[in-house]
């Protein structure tokens, strides 16, 4: 079996399909793929052809959607950031495996901002320090927030893009970001 995710452009095979297992409540279990494990896309994004991979529809994006997608950058590398840190902070080792996997996806979400917008160079990051979060229960209020904040953000601003294509992938990472914040209440 194998299938390329239309969302991400990772292939995703018998070897890799639980590549990211502690970011997901779920797993792809048998012949059954049932979502991308690099980047959380349910299954209607994955197919068996290679050629697909959604991107803009016009080259030219217009300055509003430039701007969103710039921030959605941030914003992933953000979390992506922090969820690495967390996991070097904590101390429950299913907690540091879930953060470090979510840092993962996280950073791949970054990766398909930068290829809807075109954008070639990674933003520098100021330097964040999560140490003040002394126990796993804060990291993991924090790591709620962080997603929930992303799940406004893409909420808010999916609309005012124009483009059908990145609108969709939006909603396609809100829902991947709405099951982290289940993932991380359990
Ligand atoms: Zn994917």
């Amino acid at each position: 079996m194998k299938l390329v995710c239309c969302i991400c452009g990772m292939e995703i095979n018998d070897i890799n399909k639980n590549v990211n297992s502690a970011a997901f409540s779920k797993c792809n279990q048998g012949e059954a793929i049932n979502f991308c494990p690099f980047c959380g896309a349910a299954k209607e994004h994955l197919l068996e052809s290679n050629n697909y991979i959604i991107n803009a529809k016009n080259g030219d994006l217009e300055k509003v959607s430039l701007k969103i997608l710039d921030h959605a950058v941030k914003l992933e590398l953000f979390n992506a950031d922090f969820y690495n840190k967390a996991a070097a902070l904590a101390k429950d080792i299913n907690i540091r495996n879930m953060f470090k996997h979510l840092s993962r996806i996280e950073r791949i979400h970054a990766n398909i901002h930068m290829r809807l917008g075109s954008f070639t160079e990674l933003p520098k990051l100021t330097e964040i320090r999560y140490d003040k979060y002394k126990s796993d229960l804060e990291l993991l209020e924090q790591a709620k927030l962080r997603e929930k904040h992303a799940v406004e953000y893409y909420r808010k601003y999916m609309n005012s893009i124009d483009d059908n294509n990145i609108k969709q992938v939006l909603e396609v990472l809100m829902s991947v970001e709405e099951e982290h914040i289940v993932l991380l209440s359990n």
